[in-house]
């Protein structure tokens, strides 16, 4: 179950209520500042956001669009970040008013990819909210069995063939290892 592979494939489109909210007050990890220098070294996720999103003035702007939000989103940015972090929010100008894509055929992949993670913070009225939890709760179930099989791995000796997998104990280990790596940025440590 690697996370990108096995979450977009099963990501039901329909679930999307069409509220808009994700193209009016969209908001990112990194700063401003920081998205810019990755477009200027050729990110092509970063080059992709900046060429159809556009910052807000201000945060109290943003906050007008949605502010239930715009508080969950601060929230869980300054627990990650620390309490001085005060996220950045954008909007895209290809919205149309019944909320369809205006480029909806040239929308770039970071709209397609949209919610990109279980853990991608979306607004309250998002109709992928329950579901994403439900896939946040099965990656965590999997990391957890993972870190269990990992241990008792570690109880053989690094070369012993475990045939049912084809490989020794030791590169298990390792690939099981760097898949719980991968979700360290959504707490893993603590699970
Ligand atoms: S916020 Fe959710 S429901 Fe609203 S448009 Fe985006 S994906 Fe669809
Ligand atoms: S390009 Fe279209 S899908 Fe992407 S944010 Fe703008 S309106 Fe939404």
């Amino acid at each position: 179950m690697l996370m990108n592979e096995d979450f977009f494939k099963n990501r039901p489109q329909e679930l999307c209520k069409m509220c808009g909210m994700c193209c009016k007050l969209a908001t990112t990890a990194v700063s401003y500042e920081q998205l810019q220098r990755e477009a200027e070294e050729g990110l092509q996720s970063a080059i992709d956001f900046l060429s159809i999103f556009h910052k807000y003035e201000s945060y109290e702007e943003a906050y007008k669009v949605n502010p239930k939000h715009v508080e969950n989103v601060t929230k869980t940015m300054k627990e990650v970040h620390g309490e001085d972090f005060l996220p950045e929010f954008y909007y895209c100008n290809y919205v149309n008013s019944d909320n369809t894509c205006g480029i909806y055929e040239k929308r770039p992949k970071v709209c397609k990819r949209a919610p990109a993670s279980p853990w991608m913070i979306m607004a309250p009225e998002c109709g992928y909210n329950d579901w994403l939890k439900e896939q946040r709760a099965k990656h965590m179930k999997y990391v957890i069995d993972l870190k269990e099989i990992v241990t008792i791995l570690k109880d053989y000796p690094f070369d012993y063939f475990v045939k049912s997998k084809g490989k020794t104990a030791g590169q298990l280990i390792e690939e099981y290892q760097k898949i719980i790596d991968s979700y360290k940025r959504y707490g893993s440590d603590n699970w």
